[in-house]
């Protein structure tokens, strides 16, 4: 497996992604309650609903980005990773939260997972700067673990405000912290694949496939990952939303 070796752009023409993409596969990972909804139980007020992000622009965002501290994860994050790309952006790809090369850099999908969602961008005749990729959470959690339900609560008007900001044409979730907490839903990533979802606060569908950090681990994965890619392009240029 490596880094490089990517599907070609002719391995499955965009035209036969209606037959080709299969209704269910297999999960990536045991099911587990949502972190958003748990949030929501848990918490009568989280602190979040006191931030009022709603008007703010991209410098006001990034600046309480950098100062935030809603949740535990300020006290052993290196820097806040906002997020990079094109703000006028059709793509908007969400992932997780950063690891230990983005909390360095400051930037998300910096290490090899990063370089492979270049080169799966790149097949799709696309460069880095022109999406806009950003995260479920700007923080990293410590040891790479999942985003706890609080975190994930006091983070998300963020990404939300960005989404606005953006107004991309479609949204790419990658694995399935990513889609669960987007979706606000428990499917898993398996049922989640193949078709077009939407969330409350954008007309944009959101399109979900699996995460380069786990095709770097499963590589037999890579089709079913470019099958997503190509319906999120046929989406994107037939303007469905
Ligand atoms: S993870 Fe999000 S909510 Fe928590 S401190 Fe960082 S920016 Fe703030």
């Amino acid at each position: 497996m490596g880094i490089d070796v990517w599907l070609p752009k002719d391995a499955l023409p965009a035209e036969n992604v209606e037959l080709e993409i299969p209704q269910a596969v297999a999960d990536v990972a045991p099911e587990k309650p949502v972190a958003i909804a748990e949030a929501q139980q848990q918490q009568a007020e989280p602190a979040s609903l006191d931030t009022d992000v709603s008007t703010l622009d991209w410098e006001a965002l990034q600046t309480r980005v950098t100062e935030c501290r809603l949740c535990d994860l300020h006290k052993s994050r290196t820097q806040t990773v906002f997020g990079v790309g094109n703000r006028n952006a059709d793509w908007l790809i969400i992932g997780e939260a950063p690891g230990a090369d983005e909390d360095r850099q400051g930037e998300p999908f910096v290490g090899r997972a990063g370089q492979l969602l270049n080169s799966m961008l790149q097949a799709l005749d696309l460069a880095r700067e022109d999406v806009y990729i950003a995260n479920i959470l700007k923080c990293r959690p410590p040891q790479n673990r999942d985003p706890k339900a609080e975190e994930v609560a006091h983070c998300m008007p963020w990404l939300q405000r960005q989404i606005q900001l953006i107004q991309p044409k479609v949204i790419l979730a990658l694995g399935r912290i990513a889609a669960q907490n987007l979706l606000q839903t428990n499917t898993s990533l398996g049922r989640l694949r193949g078709r077009l979802h939407y969330i409350d606060m954008t007309p944009t569908p959101v399109i979900v496939t699996y995460h380069p950090a786990y095709l770097l681990r499963s590589p037999l994965e890579k089709r079913k990952s470019w099958e997503d890619l190509l319906l999120a392009k046929k989406t994107l240029e037939s303007g469905v939303s």
